[in-house]
């Protein structure tokens, strides 16, 4: 029987375990942490957004530069195979009013629970507090068991999963880097996405704000056309939320380029300049500040927002005022750490992998999850592609195994409920549509 060594347990790791077990091949899946899936189930504290509902257009424009290397990961594995794989765990999903996709129970817990007594049943084996090490001399892979102790194992295939960078504690700590980088793979630098950004709130604003939301607001980087809306939420350093995450490349790149960022503000991304005049024209004499921006649908914290930007004085020309409205600027010196981020952007770098995702200078070695260089928001997106980018490679090494004679079990030509098609004899770890 062929061997799989996949190292990493998470979302991109277990559902490549699955696959790979599927098809007949020996798997075990190491892990440096006490249990796997732990960002998975983190995941789930908040509500576990599996995928989304859009069409496929709109969907792979959320990988943006990565979206033609996203595209055949998504036709092997679709939102709906990964709806249908959560319907066969006995957890269907549902698709909330924006658009994104819940499994019934909200959380990940049953279907983490679910999935881990599959995978026993498969026979796939999960080796705990082993955390990946290195090559040995001759390719093989080395481990340290929190215990001190060194494994070495030499599986027929790797398929490395070890995900980003951000929140290091759940397992995740882009400890990997320079293990690749010394074996002359490019990796693209791992940066922190989907994450807030500092803003140098005064004390008052910060006491009075800290964890409230900027409702239906539109947010742009000055300079830069990108823009998002929804609500954003004050934190004591800064904003974080839905709209900050969606321009967080854009944030990044000005930050790069200027030293400095410096976001827009629309506080009424409904209504034109001329609009907002007209309503503002009609301040009565006895209105305050305050009032006076009431009127045109500002609550506590958008008007504080407003002073905050000016250092307290506000414009009293309806026009002005109207235009600082559309654009309270707020300068961001930074983002919060990675530590602090949802996700992480870069990786191993796209020209390093073929179709299948197996490392060109590292035969039978593949790399799937967030460890590869793409970004998206949040909304269901970032599990979507670790699950896709799972399932291909383990097509890819099963289509590797067969090629190299490693792999004689017919299994993996036969149907599975997970709705994988797995490659014809003789494609060689491509990829295609299914
Ligand atoms: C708070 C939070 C909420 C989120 N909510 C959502 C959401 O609702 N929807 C969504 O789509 N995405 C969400 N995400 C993102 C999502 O969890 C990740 O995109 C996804 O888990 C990435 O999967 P992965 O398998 O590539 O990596 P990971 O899940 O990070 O798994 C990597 C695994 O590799 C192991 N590992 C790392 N280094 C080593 C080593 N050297 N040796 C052995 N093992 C190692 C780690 O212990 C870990 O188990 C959220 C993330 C966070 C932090």
């Amino acid at each position: 029987m062929s061997t799989a060594g996949v190292i990493g347990g998470g979302p991109a790791g277990l559902i490549a375990a699955e696959t790979l077990a599927r098809a007949g091949v020996a798997v075990t899946v190491y892990d440096r942490m006490p249990s796997v899936g732990r960002r998975f189930l983190l995941a789930g504290h908040g509500g576990l957004n599996i995928t989304h509902s859009e069409a496929r257009d709109r969907m792979l424009g959320r990988y943006g530069r990565s979206a033609d290397r996203i595209a055949p990961m998504l036709d092997v594995f679709s939102p709906d195979d990964l709806r249908d794989w959560c319907a066969g765990l006995g957890e269907p999903t549902f698709v909330g009013s924006s658009g994104r996709v819940f499994p019934q129970a909200f959380r990940a817990t049953p279907l983490m629970r679910a999935w881990l007594v599959r995978l026993a049943e498969l026979g796939v084996r999960i080796e705990t507090r082993q955390r990946w090490t290195g090559w040995t001399g001759d390719g093989g892979l080395h481990f340290t068991r929190t215990d001190g102790e060194t494994v070495e194992v030499a599986p027929d295939v790797t398929l490395f999963a070890l995900g980003g960078a951000s929140w290091p504690r759940l397992g995740a700590d882009g400890g990997w880097v320079d293990l690749f980088t010394d074996r002359g793979i490019a990796v693209t630098p791992l940066r922190a996405a989907n994450v807030g950004v500092q803003v140098s709130w005064t004390d008052t604003f910060a006491e009075r704000f800290a964890g409230k939301p900027l409702k239906n607001v539109a947010l742009t980087v000055r300079g830069r056309d990108q823009s998002a809306r929804g609500d954003a939420m004050v934190t004591r350093t800064g904003i974080e939320g839905g709209p900050i995450y969606a321009i967080g490349a854009a944030i990044r790149d000005a930050l790069d380029a200027d030293g400095e960022c410096v976001l827009h503000v629309d506080l009424r991304p409904d209504l034109t300049v001329d609009q907002l005049t007209a309503r503002l024209q009609n301040r009565r004499p006895k209105d305050s500040g305050s009032t006076w921006l009431r009127r045109i649908g500002l609550d506590p914290v958008a008007i504080a927002l407003l002073r905050e930007s000016t250092g307290g004085a506000l414009p009293v020309d309806a026009t002005v005022m109207a235009e600082l409205v559309k654009a309270v600027p707020a300068v961001v010196p930074a983002t919060m750490p990675i530590d602090r981020a949802i996700s992480t952007a870069g990786g191993v770098a796209w020209e390093e992998v073929d179709e299948s995702l197996m490392v060109r200078r590292l035969p039978g070695t593949f790399v799937a999850g967030e460890m590869l260089d793409w970004e998206a928001p949040t909304g269901g997106y970032l599990l979507q592609a670790s699950f896709s980018t799972g399932v291909v490679t383990a097509r890819g090494a099963v289509a590797w195994l067969r090629c190299h004679g490693a792999l004689t079990s017919t299994r993996g030509l036969l149907p599975t409920p997970l709705q994988v098609p797995h490659p014809s004899p003789g494609e060689d770890g491509e990829t295609r549509g299914g």
